[in-house]
């Protein structure tokens, strides 16, 4: 039932729990490498869809939080697709050289997760000509 949110695997007894970037992944132990390990799912991140039902003071309370975050990544990962593509690489052969799983790849580009800042240089050596 529980599924791994990196690599889609079952997660056979306790499911990690680590942050990349700004989001929180459940995963399975293999894929805990990939990020800093959390105690437990956050919830302050994912409720921020529901900002606009709170009150002007805790937006701003929101806005200052937001701010010291790390900066977004507009874009990050349709920018590391076009400059892939235009490298002549598919995801799994960019994946290969990077090191790192084919669906972390994927997720990156499809803006499921932000990238870690050593994926992200590892993405940028290679692709470095191209972005
Ligand atoms: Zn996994």
């Amino acid at each position: 039932m529980t599924e791994c949110e990196i690599c889609g695997a079952k997660i056979r007894g306790h499911p990690h729990y680590i942050q990349i970037g700004a989001s929180k992944l459940r995963v399975c132990e293999a894929c805990a490498r990939y990020g800093t390990a959390v105690t437990e799912p956050e919830r302050r991140k994912s409720s921020f869809s529901s900002i606009s039902t709170m009150g002007a003071r805790r937006r701003d309370m929101y806005q200052m939080d937001i701010a010291i975050e790390e900066p977004v990544m507009d874009d990050y990962g349709r920018k590391v697709k076009e400059a892939r593509e235009k490298a002549g690489l598919r995801q799994e052969e960019l994946a290969r050289m990077i090191n790192e799983k084919h669906s972390l790849l994927r997720k990156i580009e499809n803006e499921t997760i932000t990238p870690t800042e050593e994926v992200r240089m590892k993405i940028e050596r290679v692709l470095r000509p191209y972005l």
